[in-house]
């Protein structure tokens, strides 16, 4: 970039990125030592950040990503908003998250962010203290994306192993490895190497800041549950999800899309008392077709996206009072 830096904020909200382990071996264990560091402590072990844009540090709670959720991605979005208004010069912001619910934190934020600024999440599968840490590069190639005049008008952006993926598409595949991050069907929007950022596509379904739904405005989401298939499965969980309040249910389904018969029973069951079900499926990959036996058990299709996404958006069109035709025109758009 030329001219005056770029003006950057990285926002740290825990994680892999964020622990420090026992020593540069300890690739795993890490959790155990407790140690976490806040964003600008995390910047400080890595001045490289300072060479490539102008970062402001943003402390927020530092959690493993398990336990990130609705109350954060609500904090999220009025953080983001509160930095676009406070610094209108702002090129683009990092969020620094655990890996493990990373993609639903971006894929809920790619929902709900209304500023028209850049956001790009980055984690890191090593933590800051290990050998060979992913940490620090993954961290200067996500803020370089966020700096980048053409990451605007991208959605939310995810940036770990040099590479650029859609919030939509990306999912973690691998417990361990370095490019654990995939686009399954699509691919990568871009590379971030040594010499800048390079993208090549742009998603095309709806996404921030181009989104309908108003996270600031709730004080919760609806419950929706997810019933997995497996051989054998009965319709214990899903009759204990209605029980529980439900109003909307995702079926990580056999491809290309359907549950085991006794899960479809109660899932048919949930339906005609007025549950939304959504059919997806189980493997990750490709959309789900209405067909006439969905339609007739009275269930919605969540097209190609993953069980953990599709949850989401059910909960967020849900909250917005959409009934069935919305819904099904909500997961057609988004
Ligand atoms: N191992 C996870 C990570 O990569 C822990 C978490 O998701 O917070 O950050």
């Amino acid at each position: 970039m030329s001219g005056a830096r770029a003006k950057v904020a990285f926002i740290g909200t825990g994680g892999t990125m964020s622990s420090l382990g026992a020593g540069p071996l300890d690739l795993n264990d890490y959790g155990a030592t407790g140690q976490r560091l806040h964003a600008d402590e995390i910047l400080a072990r890595f001045p490289e950040t300072a060479l490539v844009a102008d970062v402001i540090p943003v402390r927020y709670r530092n959690v493993a990503s398990p336990a990130v959720g609705f109350a954060d991605w609500k904090a999220l979005v009025l953080t983001v908003d509160r930095l676009a208004g406070a610094h209108p010069d702002l090129a683009g912001i990092v969020i620094g998250h655990g890996t493990a619910t990373l993609e639903e934190t971006a894929y809920a934020l790619n929902l709900t962010v209304k500023a028209a600024v850049p956001v790009v999440l980055t984690g890191a599968q090593r933590p800051p203290s290990a050998l060979s840490s992913d940490t620090g590069l993954n961290l200067l190639n996500a803020i370089r994306v966020a700096a980048s005049p053409e990451a605007r008008g991208m959605g939310v952006l995810v940036v770990l192993n040099d590479e650029i993926q859609a919030a939509r598409e990306v999912a973690k595949t691998s417990t361990l490895r370095l490019q654990t991050f995939r686009s399954p069907d699509f691919g990568v929007l871009g590379h971030a190497d040594g010499d800048g950022v390079a993208f090549y596509r742009r998603p095309l379904r709806r996404g921030a800041p181009d989104t309908e739904f108003d996270i600031r405005a709730l004080d919760a989401l609806p419950r929706v549950d997810i019933a997995y298939a497996h051989a054998d499965a009965d319709g214990v969980a899903v009759r204990a999800f209605v029980a529980a309040g439900a109003r909307g249910i995702v079926s990580a389904g056999f491809a290309p899309g359907f549950p085991a018969p006794e899960q479809t029973e109660a899932l048919a069951e949930a339906a005609r008392q007025g549950v939304v079900v959504v059919q997806s499926t189980r493997v990750g990959s490709g959309r789900v077709v209405r067909t006439t036996r969905l339609a007739e058990q009275g269930f919605l299709v969540a097209d190609n996206l993953t069980p953990q996404k599709a949850r989401i958006l059910l909960a967020l069109a849900l909250a917005a009072g959409a009934g069935r035709d919305e819904i099904a025109r909500i997961f057609s758009e988004y």
